[in-house]
């Protein structure tokens, strides 16, 4: 516990062939891209194949195999968190080569809040409206606007409050959790069959981030990274299904949020998945409980004194998210991300548009293909009055 740096990676240590091997079978997952028949349909599965196949070929004793087996069990866990899904059985083996990563190290900066504050500077006041939930939005229609000549708009969006916009063109940048929920009732007229099979199809899981502040540290100074391997667990054996007994074996570990001078002694877990959305229905004492019940297993102490605060986010219940981000669930494609993301009417003229994380093909779930999703409609709209006629009125967005 405790160990952030794999020292010495080479040959000679274990836990970097572990670790090596991991990320050796999960490189050859993005091999099936255009391959016309994928060996099995998911990705977990292709992985559990391969590790049953490397484990024949170990020479260590039972009592090793097993940890190494509980270790990459805990990878597996991992990337359920990265791919925001349940199970990796769950993620497409033939499209999972299509996510690109960009090259450099992850890096943090102060807080994600500052980006959209950034870009709040650059617009004009009073332009972006908070708090204003939409229930509809209409399409294909003729809404006239009295305050303005009587002229007609294509768009109409209705809010909860009741207030209603007019527009030539609307985005709609809702996460795929939202629209999976409320597409048919959310646009209206609805959705073409095609784009309404998209929704259903892809993939929108859970991960969340559970925050624990301590009085005083339990992990050295230099620590920046604890992971949670628990020895009975193996890909190789089928995982537990009772998620209300045993929810807190789907974490992950924490990340040491550094430096403390900053924000204090705090821990941020990760966890996934069913589990991750039943942790959501418990009360912030019951989460306290059960992880420091976790934390006093691994450490071996049992007066380990509990976190003092517990803080969590709860993605799957929020009505306005229902899950984290998007993956390309087994039985979807690349093509229904580009399906979702075409605009409304098919045949033009542009009314409504679609942005969002999961209208990127290949940068899905993150933030920067959520933000150049954006800009892609943004250029969709500028390059349709660069190449129009004159226009007698200033569109209306
Ligand atoms: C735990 C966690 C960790 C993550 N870590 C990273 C990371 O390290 N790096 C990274 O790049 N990405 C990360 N992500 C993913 C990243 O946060 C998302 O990909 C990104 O926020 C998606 O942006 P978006 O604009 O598509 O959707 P969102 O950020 O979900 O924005 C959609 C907005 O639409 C609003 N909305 C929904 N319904 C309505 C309605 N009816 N009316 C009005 N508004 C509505 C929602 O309230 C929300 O504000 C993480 C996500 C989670 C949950």
């Amino acid at each position: 516990m405790g160990a952030h740096w794999i020292h010495g990676p080479s040959k000679e240590n274990p836990v970097f062939q572990l670790a090596n091997l991991f990320s050796t079978l999960l490189d050859q997952t993005r091999e099936f891209l255009h391959v016309p028949q994928v060996p099995v349909p998911s990705v977990g599965q292709y992985m559990r194949k391969e590790i049953a196949q490397q484990v024949k070929e170990w020479t260590d004793d039972d009592e090793t195999k097993w940890l190494k087996l509980a270790i990459l069990n805990m990878y597996l866990k991992l990337e359920c968190c990265i791919s925001g899904t349940h199970s990796m059985d769950q993620v497409g083996l033939g499209p999972f080569g299509e996510y690109t990563m960009l090259p450099g190290l992850d890096c943090t900066f102060p807080g994600y809040g500052d980006l959209p504050d950034c870009m709040l500077t650059s617009l004009p006041k009073e332009s972006v409206v908070f708090h204003k939930p939409v229930t509809v939005v209409r399409w294909g229609g003729s809404y006239r606007d009295e305050s303005q000549e009587g002229r007609t708009f294509p768009v109409q969006v209705e809010c909860e409050d009741g207030e209603r916009f007019l527009a030539d063109h609307v985005i709609i940048t809702v996460p795929l959790g939202f629209l999976k929920e409320h597409h048919e009732t959310f646009i209206d007229p609805p959705l073409p069959p095609r784009k309404a099979d998209a929704i259903r199809q892809l993939g929108f899981g859970t991960n969340n981030k559970i925050f624990l502040e301590f009085e005083q540290p339990f992990w050295p100074p230099d620590c920046q990274l604890i992971e949670v391997v628990w020895e009975d667990e193996s890909p190789l054996v089928e995982a537990g299904t009772d998620v209300q007994a045993g929810w807190f074996r789907k974490l992950i570990g924490f990340l040491v949020l550094q430096p403390p001078e900053r924000y204090g002694h705090v821990l941020c877990g990760f966890i996934a998945g069913k589990e991750s959305e039943y942790m959501e229905t418990l009360s912030d004492a019951e989460v306290l409980t059960a992880l420091t019940d976790v934390i006093r297993r691994l450490t071996g102490n049992p007066h380990l004194a509990p976190p003092k605060k517990v803080l969590r986010s709860q993605w799957h219940s929020a009505p306005y998210t229902r899950g984290s981000y998007s993956y390309v669930a087994v039985g979807s494609s690349g093509d229904d991300i580009d399906v979702l993301a075409q605009p409304l009417p098919e045949d033009a003229p542009l009314q409504v548009l679609f942005a969002g994380e999961a209208t990127h093909r290949t940068f899905y779930s993150t933030t920067h293909g959520a933000l150049l999703s954006g800009w892609r409609e943004a250029d969709r709209l500028l390059n349709l009055y660069d190449t129009s006629e004159s226009h007698q009125h200033k569109p209306r967005l």
